[in-house]
């Protein structure tokens, strides 16, 4: 379990299941002669991911940021992607003595399945429920509109399953743009992953932690060129992740990476050859 004390918050990395991705997918135009070497693949040519969720205890309240890829997926989905049965989220929340009721809000960094899937599940009679029914959750209205756009070039990226029974719920909040929700914890849109993808800064007395999201799912996407080839806005992240990594390298800020399956909490450091070194945190 890797957890960090942040001034007045908790934070405690609580997995959504791992998942198989396909490597070229993962690092877009980099070659897999380069990539192969920071993330081994299989012989189906898949690396291995997490989806590193982030509890948050504050002195006021209990959150989640993302919730991983839920339990709803059909078997044949979860196979090729090596996905975890049952519920990891909720799974990872009882190891820590937390139960879906607990939670008060959930930061989404947007709804792709990876993200938002642990949001709802189905009860034996077939109806779509929110997991956490106490909470507020906060999406950016740009991210729900494009989600429920049913855009072709967007087709296959968004399930509704996952996000519309939280609306139905009465518990969804959209944010627009730069936000505090509550004290010293803010969202920030990104686009580049995608036009409402937000990241999330957490501030307590003289620490800073941002969960980036997948504006570096892992921490060998931390270079420019390094970017996923789910990005609907790639030339985007190559201009705001230089800026944002760069930002919580000088500032000795630390980083929270969503995908990575041995670095979860790092810091940056400024490298004139890799352009960022990575030294976990946790
Ligand atoms: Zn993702």
């Amino acid at each position: 379990m890797k957890r960090i004390s942040a001034g007045q918050f908790e934070l405690t990395v609580v997995s959504g299941g791992t998942l198989r991705s396909d490597g070229g997918t993962m690092f877009g135009v980099i070659p897999k002669a380069m990539w192969s070497r920071v993330c081994p693949a299989d012989d189906a040519n898949r690396i291995l991911m997490e989806t590193n969720c982030l509890l948050v205890r504050t002195p006021e309240s209990l959150g989640l940021i993302d919730t991983g890829y839920g339990d709803k997926l059909p078997e044949k989905v979860r196979r090729r992607g090596c996905l975890e049965d049952g519920a990891p989220l909720r799974r990872s929340l009882q190891a820590v003595g937390v139960a879906p009721d607990d939670i008060d809000w959930v930061i989404l960094t947007h709804l792709h399945f990876d993200h938002a899937g642990g949001l709802t599940t189905r009860r034996d009679d077939g109806q779509l429920v929110p997991v956490f029914p106490s909470a507020r959750h906060f999406v950016q209205k740009i991210e729900w509109e494009d989600a429920l756009s049913g855009r072709p070039e967007l087709a296959g990226a968004y399930t509704p399953d996952d996000f519309v029974p939280v609306q139905e719920a009465g518990l969804l909040n959209l944010v627009d743009g730069d936000q505090e929700l509550f004290s010293g914890i803010s969202v920030e849109r990104t686009d580049g992953h995608t036009r409402g993808h937000q990241l999330v800064r957490l501030v307590s007395e003289d620490r800073t932690v941002v969960y980036v999201g997948d504006v570096s799912p892992m921490a060998a996407h931390v270079r420019t060129f390094w970017t996923m080839s789910y990005d609907q806005y790639p030339l985007t992240t190559r201009v705001t992740k230089p800026r944002i990594l760069g930002a919580i390298a000088d500032s000795r800020h630390i980083a929270v990476f969503p995908h990575d399956p041995r670095v979860a909490i790092a810091r940056l450091e400024r490298d004139d050859r890799t352009e960022f070194t990575v030294i976990p945190a946790e």
